[in-house]
């Protein structure tokens, strides 16, 4: 691990241009900004299609937790004093609570295989 000299992010020895002067230790990203290298030099940048594809699959994987707590917040706010709509959502959402941690479970392989299609190298 190194830390660049300009931006102080900290990266991976390959992630920084190689050079002496003022190329030395000076990352990828700060590379390109300042105009030592060009964005095909850089093998370590996700292009933007890519950085938005992984934060797709990110979000798919963690979106329905998010989904769980609005819903419990809703249903207790509103839901939870209704006789029929009441028990007929806590039910669905019991349910659902229970589902989306073994999806996660199960989709966690499928999830690295992404990341891992979707990464630079
Ligand atoms: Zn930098």
């Amino acid at each position: 691990m190194a830390t660049c000299r300009i931006c102080r992010g900290i990266y991976p020895q390959e992630h920084l241009i190689s050079g002496v002067g003022p190329r030395h230790l000076v990352c990828e990203r700060c590379g390109i900004d300042r105009g030592y290298i060009t964005a095909d030099e850089a093998s370590h940048l996700y292009s933007d299609e890519i950085r938005r594809a992984r934060m797709i699959v990110i979000g798919r994987r963690f979106a329905p937790f998010l989904w769980i707590i609005l819903g419990w917040s809703l249903w207790s706010l509103f839901f939870a004093g209704l006789p029929l709509w009441g028990k007929a959502s806590l039910v669905i959402l019991l349910l659902a609570t229970l589902v989306v941690p073994v999806m996660y479970l199960l989709g966690g392989p499928k999830y690295q295989a992404d990341l891992r299609r979707l990464s630079t190298k």
